[in-house]
């Protein structure tokens, strides 16, 4: 596996086979209480030929993501400690999203 954080969203011009190529990536769901509430604010429309950097290099992880969804049990002051992330759904929704107890 090349990254522990995988996106679906195949209209993202940083998605490429399943795995994000932006480097870093912002989630935005400030008071989010349900996963439809997130939305990979790093998201831009295109194609990723279109792409000038997307080696491995610039690969995404889950440490290399800001959040700020503070009511997901894996927020730790604006990183995300999910073992594994998934971003889904057409707008890029945090599908690992889990409201804390
Ligand atoms: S929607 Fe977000 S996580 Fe998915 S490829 Fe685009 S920038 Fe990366
Ligand atoms: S799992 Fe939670 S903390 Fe991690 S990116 Fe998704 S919403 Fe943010």
């Amino acid at each position: 596996m090349k990254s522990n954080l995988n996106c679906i969203v195949s209209s993202c011009a940083y998605n490429h086979d399943g795995y994000c190529y932006a480097s870093h990536i912002k989630v935005n769901g400030y008071d989010a209480t349900d996963f439809k509430d997130t939305n990979c604010d790093t998201y831009i429309k295109g194609s990723f030929e279109s792409l000038s950097s997307k080696g491995d290099d610039s690969i995404t992880n889950t440490q290399n993501i800001s959040c700020s969804a503070k009511n997901c049990t894996y927020n730790f002051y604006g990183g995300c400690n999910a073992a594994h992330v998934l971003i889904a759904k057409e707008s890029g929704k945090c599908d690992t999203f889990r409201i804390k107890n």
